[in-house]
């Protein structure tokens, strides 16, 4: 058979497109959704069990819906957890919500759609000249449909110092996926870590070692040694901010925005003020401007941008307050073996000095955001036959602003959509759910219309 769409991929996105879609489509439409992922709708965010792994994001602006902005609070409280829209719900929660509403959804027969759920990895796709596109899985079935939509997500970053002179045994003490927290249950209590990357996986995989009684030290090496700020329990009022009186350069727009911070009361005013205007405030920049500010002001926007919840944040410090956690500025040079543990050698930020970590254990957080196309075989091959194109600056593939991945789609008349953070380049903030869920209706919508 011919599905009308092929969702492919398992988090958060798939599950966003699949019920916008299973709300609009006709009864005799089908859809099929190739996912790997056993907790099928909660992809890497949302897995984790751990209470403290909490959203960044206040429940009131988590829904599923961005038309029904109370839909997860509802949830939440239709489970006996009231929180507050402005409360940080646990990331688990959220998974459990969205497979819910999806079940929810599921359970609705009469008029409803066909959804196929098919547990397999995408790793290979043609376009066909009869308006189709085919999948080869890798349990050796292939499926084919007229619409696909690509929600990869992006795949873990690899280390950026290939190990040297690291013996079997010893490699299991690098750690190079932190989301299979398995790793967590091999670390002896007082075992030395070292995480390379300081972001929100960093902040993350530090409370989930102090929840398996980890007391040993801590090692944070960045570039910049900069961390994720907190967000406040009463938050500032948004301060608005009119993208088309922006001037183009981004050094200029900096300056803005720093001397804005210095007017208000609290600098989260800037930044929540420009959260809806940002996609616009990137689409306008020029090529050479987007460059320069992931040059320049990358690691300041993510740690100012994307806050950890207020208590998390509180207890993050403290561990930072107590020397528990250790910060280390400075780029890495290289990953040996020696006696009695791992060494990671770097060269100190500003400096030429070459200083070491010796370490038993060493987590890879370099991040998710920026993977590009390397991590993932399907769209390699996808690159390969020119069925997609990455866009100009690596962040992901090419797509236009109605998220149509744009070199495909020309032989065929079949449609290639993706949603989530391989759309970064056109987008730049389109890894969150108040993002992503704004696109994903978008893009449901257009499948329907077109249907
Ligand atoms: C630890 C963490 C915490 C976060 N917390 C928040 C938060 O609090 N609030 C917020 O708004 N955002 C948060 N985010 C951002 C988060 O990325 C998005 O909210 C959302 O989960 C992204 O979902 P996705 O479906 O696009 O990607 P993913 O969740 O990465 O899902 C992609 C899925 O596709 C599957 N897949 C990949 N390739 C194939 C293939 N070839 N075939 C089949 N399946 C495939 C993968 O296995 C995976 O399950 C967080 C992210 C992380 C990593």
């Amino acid at each position: 058979m011919i599905y009308d769409v092929i969702v492919v991929g398992s988090g958060f996105s798939a599950i966003a497109v699949t019920c916008n879609l299973i709300e609009r489509l006709p009864g005799s439409a089908a859809i099929a959704i190739v996912g790997d992922d056993p907790g099928f709708g909660r992809g890497t965010a949302y897995r984790t069990e751990l209470y403290l792994h909490r959203l960044n994001v206040p429940a009131g602006r988590m829904s599923l819906y961005p038309g029904r902005p109370r839909d997860f609070v509802d949830w939440l409280e239709s489970r006996n957890k009231r929180l507050q829209e402005s409360d940080f719900a646990s990331r688990s929660d959220y998974g459990l919500y969205l497979r819910d509403t999806l079940a929810g959804l599921l359970r609705k027969r009469a008029g409803r759609c066909r959804v196929d759920f098919i547990k397999a990895k995408a790793t290979g796709c043609v376009e066909r000249y009869s308006a189709t596109f085919g999948f080869q899985l890798d349990n050796g079935d292939e499926i084919a449909g007229k619409n696909i939509v690509l929600c990869l997500g992006v795949g873990n970053a690899s280390l950026p110092v290939e190990p040297s002179g690291i013996p079997a045994p010893g490699r299991s003490r690098i750690v190079r996926n932190p989301w299979r927290l398995s790793w967590l249950g091999r670390v002896a209590s007082s075992d030395d870590v070292c995480i390379l990357g300081s972001g929100l996986t960093m902040i993350d995989q530090v409370l989930a070692l102090r929840a398996h009684g980890h007391i040993g030290r801590i090692d944070v090496l960045s570039r910049r040694g900069l961390a994720p700020l907190g967000h406040v329990k009463v938050p500032p009022s948004p301060s608005q901010t009119d993208v088309q009186t922006l001037p183009d350069r981004i050094s200029e727009i900096l300056r803005i925005l720093r001397s804005k911070a210095r007017e208000v009361e609290d600098w989260r005013a800037v930044m929540d003020g420009l959260r809806p205007v940002t996609q616009a405030l990137w689409q306008r920049l020029a090529p050479d401007a987007r460059s320069r500010f992931l040059r320049h002001a990358l690691p300041w926007w993510n740690i100012h941008r994307h806050r950890v919840a207020p208590d998390v944040f509180e207890r993050f410090e403290t561990l930072v307050g107590d020397g528990t956690v250790r910060f280390r500025a400075g780029f890495l040079k290289s990953i040996e073996m020696g006696k009695g543990g791992v060494f990671v050698r770097y060269r100190v930020r500003g400096r030429p000095d070459i200083a070491e970590i010796r370490t038993d254990w060493l987590v890879n957080c370099t991040g998710m955001e920026r993977a590009g196309i390397g991590h993932s075989p399907l769209l390699s091959e996808m690159m390969r036959t020119g069925l997609i194109a990455p866009d100009p600056l690596g962040l992901g593939i090419e797509v236009n602003d109605r998220s149509a991945v744009t070199p495909a789609s020309q032989n065929s008349g079949g449609r290639l959509f993706a949603v989530g953070a391989l759309t970064t380049g056109q987008f730049w903030e389109i890894t969150a759910v108040p993002d992503i869920r704004v696109q994903a209706k978008a893009v449901a919508e257009e499948i329907v219309a077109a249907n």
